[in-house]
């Protein structure tokens, strides 16, 4: 008979969107116990994600999973006028990669959510980073270096995962399949609590469904020019 691996706890670091989600919803596949960390920030999206965040682990209810835990991290301070805070000039579906770049985010959200698991006895920190993400801190080297600064004594241990880290977003979408990925989030520019369907979040998410051949079920407040 099968040895059964004790039950352990997983810290998963939640934006209420895709990937994130998918990341949860294998992670309860697995049967593993799942703590998700949404954390604000005060950006203009961080109310609509939240609540996605909310209903997206509501919808893949289980007892291996708990609430997310809400932290704080307000960077509206730090960034000033950036887009992400005035929510004006918001990049678009034809930007390049680098106009969504949020200076410093992924280190101080790792940080911040890291921290939380070290004082609750959690040994491992989960992040839905692709592989093909094209931002340096976004890869092994940045997480390798960021997990020995976490583990300095007289720290507890604690190790940053990436499952998705050899993926790609067509890949992860398709992990997606089953999950209730309509009540995820994942736009620039909410107009109400819809998904603007014109920023560049928007069209990779357009795009990602269409990569995986997927139905996509998200109600976009505008249409997207057809593009390839
Ligand atoms: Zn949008």
């Amino acid at each position: 008979m099968a040895t059964i691996a004790p039950p352990t706890t997983t810290g998963v670091l939640f934006s209420g969107g895709l990937d994130s989600g998918i990341l949860i919803g294998q992670f309860v596949r697995q049967k593993r116990n799942v703590v998700p960390f949404f954390i604000r920030s005060g950006l203009v999206w961080q109310w609509e994600e939240l609540e996605a965040a909310r209903r997206f682990t509501q919808a893949v209810a289980s007892p291996y999973l708990a609430a997310p835990v809400v932290l704080e991290l307000p960077l509206d301070d730090v960034y000033g006028e950036h887009w992400s805070v005035t929510g004006t000039t918001i990049p678009d579906g034809s930007s390049p990669d680098e106009a969504v770049y949020l200076p410093g985010r992924n280190a101080m959200l790792v940080i911040k959510a890291a921290t939380w698991c070290q004082l609750h006895g959690i040994g491992e920190l989960a992040l839905g980073v692709l592989g093909t993400s094209p931002f340096d801190d976004a890869r092994t080297p940045f997480f390798e270096n960021l997990e020995a600064a976490m583990n300095c004594p007289p720290a507890k241990p604690i190790r940053l995962t990436r499952p998705f880290s050899k993926m790609d977003k067509r890949q992860v979408m398709l992990l997606g399949r089953g999950l209730p990925l309509e009540h995820t989030f994942s736009c620039l520019s909410p107009v109400g609590r819809l998904h603007c369907g014109v920023c560049n979040k928007c069209a990779e998410r357009r795009k990602a469904f269409r990569l995986a051949d997927l139905e996509d079920p998200t109600n976009y407040a505008a249409a997207l020019a057809p593009s390839g």
